[in-house]
């Protein structure tokens, strides 16, 4: 199994991309690539047009950024090379801050602009010179009119988010900057539903375009019953967590999932200090061997606990897994349709539990629609003490939560604004969220030590 696997392309590096990409990829902290990112890098590096449907949380972003910045490469001329069209002011910052994150050891110009504010900074940053521009369509052809833009050397357009483009009203500027812009150029379409008209606008804009999908056959496997349980802070999810595996006979085999490789450890560890079971950890700083005998000892059945990162899931294959826990909530919505299925493998029935703190409701509501189904909810047992949340804690979840309500809706005013320019990616708040300074991991590191 392990041969099979290593013949795929699997990793960042089967793409060829460049030092300078992998290296960011690597700060990043992508440990490998998306399904959707699988499909449609080498598509979009041979040059091809694409048209494809993906949802926000798929990793779609970077799909299409890595190809761009590989093709743009470095720093030449003054006019734009590459632009990203996106309905919303939010969105276009969103992808801006992905170009600054893995575009970091590039000397790529980069800039976002938007309506909503006067046009005179944008402008300025336009004319100190640039490669990639990330623009929403009015502003776009508005600065364009003035004057102040020069798209004579497109040579790849993206349009990102296209059916709340066609919802927002935006085919008319869309129209004419077709009309505007080089003919001889890459077009990549992207869009979370074939809705009529964005197959409308497909055909008039792209050439034999490759279709990539990645959302059908995320239907989690009908042997798997899930549940899940709104647990409010990282010290309640613990003593849920331990409420459960309390019961050996029937949670005898589990997987245990976190969203960063510092949850992993701590769980892992905290799991250890209290002798619940053999355990092993798995995640992206494990080498590979020490990986491939976690795994085995897991089959084996001599170790309970297999805490693992997402970049774990998709290897494991293990029969006889009891249940599945989701300590936290995947942002990659797709992984959650691949850690459920390591249990109930081949006609066993499993069942996958799922904790969800409340910023992280939102992300399940998005895997609810990916999955198409509703995820079973349950309220946490009445013996299960429910802690309140360390102002930290409470702090990175009212953040996250103000985070999702400006994406969904960009003139949302919330308690937090962070600085311009400083809007953090899901991926970093992920890390953060789960990881309050005042550790309460450190608090149960001594036996005796146990919470009030
Ligand atoms: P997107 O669908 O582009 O909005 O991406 C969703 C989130 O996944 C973002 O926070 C990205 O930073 C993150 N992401 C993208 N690609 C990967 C990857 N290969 N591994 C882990 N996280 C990723």
């Amino acid at each position: 199994m392990a041969e099979e696997a290593e013949k795929e392309v699997t990793t960042f590096e089967d793409f060829k991309l460049n030092r300078q990409l992998l290296n960011a990829i690597e700060e990043a902290g992508y440990e490998k690539p998306t399904p959707i990112q699988l499909k449609a890098i080498p598509i979009i590096m041979g040059g091809h047009d694409v048209m494809g449907i993906a949802q926000t949380g798929t990793g779609k972003t970077a799909a299409f950024l890595l190809p761009i910045l590989m093709k743009v490469k470095y720093a030449q001329g003054n006019n734009p090379r590459a632009i990203i069209l996106a309905p919303t002011r939010e969105l276009a910052m969103q992808i801006e801050e992905n170009i600054t994150l893995l575009g970091k050891y590039t000397d790529l110009r980069h800039t976002v602009i938007y309506g909503g504010l006067g046009p005179k900074t944008q402008i300025e940053a336009l004319n100190k010179g640039i490669d990639i521009l990330v623009a929403t369509p009015k502003r776009l052809m508005e600065l364009y009119l003035k004057g102040e833009l020069i798209l004579k050397e497109v040579k790849t357009l993206v349009l990102d988010e296209a059916d709340k483009m066609m919802d927002m009203g935006f085919m008319p500027q869309i129209r004419q900057l077709l009309e505007i812009l080089p003919r001889k150029r890459q077009n990549l379409l992207f869009s979370a539903t074939m809705h009529p008209k964005v197959v409308e606008l497909s055909e008039e804009f792209l050439e034999f375009p490759t279709r990539i999908e990645v959302t059908p056959q995320a239907t989690p496997v009908e042997t798997v019953s899930q549940v899940l349980y709104q647990v409010p802070n990282l010290r309640t999810k613990i003593a849920m967590l331990e409420h459960l595996i309390r019961d050996k006979e029937t949670f005898n085999r589990v997987i245990i999932f976190t969203r960063s490789k510092k949850n992993a450890e701590d769980v892992a560890k905290f799991l250890e200090r209290r002798e619940y079971g053999e355990v092993r950890a798995i995640h992206g700083n494990k080498g590979q061997n020490t990986r491939i005998n976690s795994m085995e000892a897991f089959k084996g059945g001599d170790v309970r606990f297999l805490v693992a990162t997402d970049v774990a899931s998709r290897g494991i294959d293990v029969t006889m897994v009891s249940h599945v826990i989701n300590f936290d909530v995947p942002f990659v919505y797709e992984d959650y349709v691949h850690r459920i299925g390591r249990t109930g493998r081949a006609e066993n029935s499993g069942a996958a539990i799922t904790f969800a703190n409340p910023a992280e409701i939102f992300h399940i509501r998005k895997i609810e629609k990916l999955i198409r189904m509703q995820i079973p909810e349950e309220p946490m047992p009445a013996e299960i003490k429910i802690y309140e949340t360390p102002f930290d804690e409470q702090q990175a979840i009212a953040r996250d939560i103000d985070h999702q309500k400006r994406s969904e809706n960009p003139d949302f005013k919330g308690a937090f604004h962070e600085k311009k320019g400083r809007h953090k990616s899901n991926f970093e708040k992920g890390k953060k969220s789960g990881d309050p300074k005042n550790s309460f991991w450190q608090k149960t590191k001594k036996k005796g030590s146990r919470r009030k």
